[in-house]
C-alpha cells in the first residue's frame, strides 16, 4: 500500500477545484485500514475520508491523511423466495451497484439509479431521489472508530436517517469511515413513480418494469443535470428546506405558484425553484455559475476553487432577504 505525498485531488472530486492532499492512501481491506490509522497515529495526522468525491467543495490544501477505501466486494448473507440481503463494501460504485442489483433481479434501488459515488457514502447523507431514500432498502452500517480504530455496526433505526441526514453527518461526523453497509432487496418487481416527469413517462408508455424505471430516472437525469465529466458540479448545492404549516400558508399568499409538499414535520420547498424565481439560473460569479437548466446546481466553468462558497452565500443571502428562508449547503467543505 503505497501512501503519498502532497497528492492532487483534482480529478478525484466532481466539482473539479485543484486541491493537494497532504497524505493520500487507498486501503483495500480492512486490515490494510488498520494500517493507515497505525499511520496517521504515529504521524498524528488527521484523517478525512473520501468516497467519489461528489458531495465534497475541496480546500486546495487538505491537511493530513485523504483516506479513500477502495474494498468494493459484494456478498448474499442470506436468500429468501422474497428477498436477498447484501453486505457490500464501501468503494463499490453506487451506480454500478444498483445496475447490478438489477441485473440480478433485486429489486427496490431503481430511483436511486445514476446518483454518483460510492456505497460508502450512501448513507451519510441518506441519498434520495424521485420519492425513495436509501434508508428504506438499509439493514445496517458497519466500519470503523477513526480514532481507536474499533469496529462497530449499527442498525438502520441507530443510524438516525432523516431527510439527507443521518448520524454520520452529525455526531460522527469526520470521526468514522464506513467500511460496508448492508441492504435487504425485494425479488419482486415493483415500482415507485410518482413524480412529475416519471409520472408523465408512465402516462405515455404505461407503468414500466424495475428495469424501465431505473433507464427512465437515467433519461430524465441526463436531459436536465450536467454531466461532472463536462461540466463539474456537486449536484443539488442546497437542501431543500422544510418550513411550518403557517410559514407556508403566508409564503403561498405571497408567491401563489410555490411549490410545497407536505411533509411529517411541515412543508418541503423546492429550493431549486426558490433560486429559480429570483433570476439566479445561468447567472455567473466569476469562474462559477449557476447551471441553466437546474438553478439548483453550481457549476465550475473553470479554474473555480473556494470561489463556489462565495457564490453559494450570494445565491443563499438572496433568498433568505426574498423569502425569509434560511437554505442549507449540502455538500461539506473538504479541509
Ligand atoms: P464524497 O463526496 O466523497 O463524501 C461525501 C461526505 O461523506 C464527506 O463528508 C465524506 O467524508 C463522507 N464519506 C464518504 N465516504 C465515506 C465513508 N466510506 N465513510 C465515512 N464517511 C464517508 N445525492 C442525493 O442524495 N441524491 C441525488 O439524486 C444526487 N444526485 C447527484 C447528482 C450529481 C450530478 C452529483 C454531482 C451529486 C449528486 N448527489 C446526489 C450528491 C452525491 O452524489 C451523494 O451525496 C453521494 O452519496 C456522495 O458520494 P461520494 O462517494 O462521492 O461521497
Ligand atoms: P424535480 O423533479 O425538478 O423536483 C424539484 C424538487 O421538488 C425536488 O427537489 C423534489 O424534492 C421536489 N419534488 C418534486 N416532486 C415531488 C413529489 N411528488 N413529492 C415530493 N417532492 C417532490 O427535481 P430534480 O432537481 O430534477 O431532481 C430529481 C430527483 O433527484 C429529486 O428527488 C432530487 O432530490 C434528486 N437529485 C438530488 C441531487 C443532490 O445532489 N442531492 C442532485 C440531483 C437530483 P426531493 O429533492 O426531496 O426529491
Amino acid at each position: 500500500m503505497n501512501v503519498f505525498r502532497q497528492y492532487s485531488l483534482l480529478t478525484l472530486n466532481t466539482l473539479a477545484i485543484e486541491s493537494t492532499a497532504e497524505y493520500f492512501v487507498q486501503p483495500e481491506s480492512e486490515i490494510d485500514i488498520q494500517e493507515c490509522l497505525q499511520f496517521a497515529k504515529s504521524n498524528n495526522l488527521p484523517i478525512k475520508v473520501l468516497g467519489g468525491g461528489s458531495n465534497v467543495v475541496m480546500s486546495d490544501q487538505v491537511s493530513g491523511l485523504v483516506l479513500q477505501f477502495s474494498g468494493s466486494a459484494c456478498d448474499v448473507l442470506h436468500e429468501t423466495e422474497e428477498s436477498v440481503s447484501l453486505k457490500v463494501e464501501a468503494g463499490y460504485s453506487w451506480h454500478e451497484f444498483v445496475m447490478f442489483c438489477l441485473s440480478q433481479n433485486w429489486f427496490g434501488l431503481e430511483n436511486l439509479a445514476y446518483i454518483p459515488g460510492n456505497v460508502g457514502a450512501a448513507p451519510v447523507q441518506n441519498i434520495g431521489a424521485y420519492g425513495v431514500e436509501v434508508k428504506e432498502r438499509i439493514t445496517a452500517v458497519n466500519g470503523v472508530y477513526l480514532d481507536s480504530g474499533q469496529v462497530f455496526s449499527f442498525t438502520a433505526d441507530e443510524c438516525d436517517f432523516a431527510y439527507r441526514e443521518s448520524r454520520f453527518k452529525q455526531a460522527l461526523n469526520g470521526k468514522v469511515l464506513i467500511t460496508s453497509v448492508e441492504f435487504r432487496l425485494s425479488k419482486a418487481p415493483q415500482v415507485q413513480v410518482s413524480y412529475a416527469p416519471l409520472n408523465k413517462m408512465a402516462e405515455e408508455k404505461g407503468m414500466p418494469t424495475p428495469g424501465e424505471l431505473a433507464q427512465w430516472v437515467i433519461q430524465v437525469r441526463q436531459s436536465k443535470l450536467p454531466d461532472p465529466k463536462t461540466l463539474p458540479n456537486a449536484g443539488s448545492f442546497f437542501k431543500n428546506p422544510v418550513v411550518t404549516e403557517a410559514e407556508f400558508k403566508s409564503l403561498i399568499e405571497r408567491f401563489p405558484k410555490m411549490p410545497g409538499y407536505p411533509q411529517s414535520n411541515g412543508v418541503k420547498l423546492a429550493a431549486g425553484w426558490l433560486i429559480d424565481q429570483l433570476g439566479f439560473k445561468g447567472r455567473a460569479f466569476g469562474p462559477v455559475a449557476v447551471h441553466e437548466l437546474q438553478a439548483l446546481v453550481l457549476v465550475n466553468r473553470g479554474g473555480a476553487g473556494e470561489d463556489v462558497l462565495s457564490a453559494a452565500r450570494q445565491v443563499r443571502q438572496a433568498v433568505l432577504e426574498c423569502y425569509g428562508v434560511d437554505l442549507e449547503q449540502e455538500p461539506r467543505l473538504f479541509s
